[in-house]
């Protein structure tokens, strides 16, 4: 049946899980973070309505906590709904709510050792302060109210008779001291065990974004990344060129020398190409033997240079396999965005058409897609000395 209110589970989860994670997303890295917002808003609730109930309670009659402690516990109770308040308005004021909730606690608990003698039990919100801190706040934390707490009594206990044994102070403060020691046995253990979790994570990201064999990024990472600098590069109308290069009869290296000269050519071509790149161009292997350059805030014509470059470096470079001296050529196809272009995809496929183009101009060859009428342009290469530095 409808109770006008929540008509179904999912949707009262939905609710209860948005109140409980103060209204946040959290990403995959924030887990933690995130268990402590759920931790620190059902203590809020819980708070906020016990501390209230005890209030009440003893207005009534029913259980006596005196007119001073019963009012404290309102406002322990009222500034606890403010702090749920001030939480959901920004992640960032985690760290401030979860300090506050335990300074108003530790007042609120002093306030019933002064105001309420006849609780011989009342050091126990004491146990409960340092446990909570230590779970929804860190180590220090624990640390600090562990001790303040033990001040708090014995300091009470100096100016205000606590009508409590000798016996019975000292075995709080070794319970105190004993619980505080195991909570930060608990907590030092899970936040190691979250930061080698993180560690991981970050190391199974990287291998998961680089290349096996020469260490740059991979496709994967570069279709994610690609589609990210055209949307940035669309909305800034800034110029956005891609290169793709493939190595020419590559199959012939392998079938010649062997599948490890191969792979040692991949390597050596890779190396070259990152000392002549800048650190922020992106340079990605896309295939076997296929790469790709996205360079930001460049235009073609810039990107043509760079180019021109990079296939004479790379025309005059060698290795030396098994005494053998091996060499490669690269064909390149170069386009750059433009307002028309709705996805990163519309680049890639002009720039694959200028590859094409180079392979069919017999390799060995830089061409580019024509800005204005998108006609494909395949220069001459011009003379060493005619290739400008690429410096941007
Ligand atoms: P084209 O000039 O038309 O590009 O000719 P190609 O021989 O380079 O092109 P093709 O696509 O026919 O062959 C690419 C070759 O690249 C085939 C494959 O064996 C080789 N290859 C792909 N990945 C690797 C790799 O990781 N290591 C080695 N050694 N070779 C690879
Ligand atoms: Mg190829
Ligand atoms: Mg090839």
């Amino acid at each position: 049946m409808n109770d006008g209110i929540c008509s179904q589970n999912v949707a009262c989860r939905m609710n209860l899980n948005n109140f409980l994670f103060s209204g946040f997303k959290f990403s995959g890295g924030e887990d933690l973070l995130q268990f402590k917002f759920k931790m620190l808003n059902s203590i809020f609730i819980t708070v906020a309505f016990f501390s209230a109930l005890f209030g009440v309670l003893s207005d009534l009659g029913i259980n006596d906590i005196g007119p001073i402690h019963s009012k404290v516990n309102y406002v322990y109770s009222f500034l606890t709904i403010m702090l749920i308040f001030f939480l959901r308005q920004s992640k960032k004021n985690y760290d401030l709510t979860a300090h506050a909730l335990l300074i108003i606690s530790l007042l609120t608990f002093t306030s019933a050792l002064i105001f309420v003698p006849q609780d011989e039990f009342r050091m126990i919100w004491f146990y409960l302060l340092i446990y909570v801190a230590y779970m929804i706040h860190d180590r220090k934390s624990g640390i600090f109210y562990t001790l303040a707490s033990i001040i708090i009594i014995l300091t009470v206990n100096f100016f205000i008779e606590l009508q409590l044994s000798y016996v019975a102070i000292n075995s709080s403060i070794f319970g105190l001291l004993i619980g505080s020691f195991l909570s930060y046995t608990y907590t030092n253990k899970i936040t190691n065990y979250e930061n080698s979790l993180k560690q991981q994570n970050t190391s199974l990201s990287v291998l998961a974004s680089t290349d096996y064999l020469t260490g740059i990024m991979n496709k994967r990472m570069f279709n994610d990344i690609s589609e990210h600098y055209f949307q940035t590069a669309q909305k800034n109308h800034f110029h956005l060129t891609l290169l793709l290069l493939d190595l020419d009869h590559f199959k012939k290296v392998n079938d010649t020398y062997g599948h490890q000269a191969g792979d040692q050519l991949l390597k050596r071509f890779v190396k070259k190409l990152v000392r002549i790149l800048n650190k922020s161009d992106i340079f990605a292997r896309i295939g076997g033997e296929e790469f790709a350059i996205l360079l930001s805030q460049i235009n073609s014509n810039d990107a043509y240079i760079l180019a021109e470059k990079i296939r004479k470096e790379i025309e005059n470079d060698f290795i030396t396999y098994e005494g053998q001296d091996i060499f490669v050529t690269t064909s390149i196809g170069i386009s750059e965005n433009k307002e028309t272009d709705t996805e990163f995809k519309n680049i890639f496929s002009r720039a694959d058409i200028a590859l094409y183009q180079a392979k069919n101009e017999g390799r060995n060859k830089t061409c580019y897609i024509e800005f204005s009428n998108d006609d494909v342009h395949c220069p001459n290469p011009k003379k060493d000395n005619e290739v400008l530095n690429y410096s941007i």
